[in-house]
């Protein structure tokens, strides 16, 4: 059914999710037009229009690692996604999971679950599966003799500019020292010491993030968020998880009208996206070279991209409806790219 197999490569997985029509969607009678019909194929009913103005359907279909229809759950999500990644940054490896999708897809439900700066509510997202993990982990007979802390960051980057969620949204700068280290300046290392205090941070981070004067989402949408696991030895680092809800990969579908303000966003965000792919790619061909200078999403998350511990997932979300037929298929084809040699 597919063309291309995708290469086995363990270090890089990418998924696909199909979150469920929503109410609005339904109401305005949008059509499902898409399906998943095994556990690695995605295929797009695009409706298309002859010259008589008639109406087809042309079907087009990719191959991924994982996909995953409207029923999947998050936790389910997880066990192929970030779960396999968890136990290498004890073993001093650098994990990565990027959420990938146009705005309103779902990024931020699978990452983070459902906020509300409470605990209990935020306790279905990838942040909090992984931070269970950690925690379990940490008490395993191997692991424990390391005498290992854990350590949070939440952060967000905007206008190719750091802003601290865990510290009123401070902007920090970002350095390279002569042996190519990033240092993000001034950034908050909360220590965590069990899930409850890494949905605190949560929290703290997305109530200092939507706290701006623009409204939440459309705030949100503009820019990356990345979250931290950071597991430390003796004081030094010792590994990392980072899981990063990218901003909507949306181009403004009406450049014309938007403002300078909107344009420039825009520009940013593309640039940071083809960055991120070329990354990752980079990683994935074992390329002596990452072109990870082009961003600032990728120049704080160089560590990801190099050397023989990083492994990175990406999970691309998509809306079903056929108004949004041309953002899903941009990213199913982004998504596609990433793995391709
Ligand atoms: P994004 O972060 O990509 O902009 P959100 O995660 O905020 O999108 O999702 C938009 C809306 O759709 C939210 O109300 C969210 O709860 C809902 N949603 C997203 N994915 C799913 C899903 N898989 N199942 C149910 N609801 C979902
Ligand atoms: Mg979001």
């Amino acid at each position: 059914m597919c063309s291309r197999e995708p290469p086995e490569d363990h270090r890089i997985c990418v998924c696909v999710r199909k979150r469920p029509l929503n109410q609005q969607e339904t109401t305005m009678k949008d059509l499902d037009i898409i399906t998943i019909p095994s556990d690695k194929v995605v295929m797009v009913h695009e409706s298309k229009q002859k010259v008589d103005l008639t109406r087809y359907l042309e079907n087009q279909i990719f191959c991924f690692d994982h996909a995953f229809d409207h029923t999947a759950s998050n936790e389910l999500v997880y066990q192929f996604t970030a779960q396999p990644l968890v136990e290498s940054i004890f073993r001093k490896g650098m994990a990565t999971c990027f959420a990938y999708g146009q705005t309103g897809s779902g990024k931020t439900h699978t990452m983070g679950g459902a906020f509300s700066g409470r605990a209990q509510d935020c306790s279905k997202g990838i942040y909090a599966l992984v931070a269970q993990d950690v925690f379990l982990l940490l008490k395993n007979s191997t692991y424990e003799k390391l005498d290992l802390k854990v350590y949070g960051t939440f952060f967000e980057i905007y206008g190719g500019k750091v802003y601290d969620l865990l510290n009123w949204k401070k902007k920090l700068q970002v350095l390279e020292d002569g042996q190519q280290q990033i240092q993000v300046v001034g950034l908050q290392e909360r220590e965590v010491r069990c899930v409850e205090e890494v949905l605190n941070l949560v929290g703290l981070g997305n109530s200092c993030r939507t706290s701006g004067q623009t409204s939440v989402n459309a705030q949100s949408s503009r820019s990356h968020a990345v979250f931290q696991i950071i597991l430390k030895s003796g004081g030094k680092l010792h590994g990392k998880f980072s899981l990063v809800d990218l901003a909507g990969n949306e181009r403004g579908a009406d450049t014309a009208k938007a403002n300078r303000k909107r344009q420039l966003e825009g520009a940013e965000i593309n640039k940071s996206l083809l960055a991120l792919k070329e990354c990752i790619r980079a990683l994935g061909q074992n390329k002596p070279h990452t072109p990870f200078r082009a961003s600032k999403l990728t120049q704080v998350l160089r560590d990801s991209f190099i050397g023989q511990n990083s492994s990175t997932c990406m999970i691309a979300t998509i809306s079903p409806g056929m108004t949004s037929c041309e953002n899903t298929l941009n990213t199913l084809r982004y998504a596609n790219r990433v793995k391709e040699l």
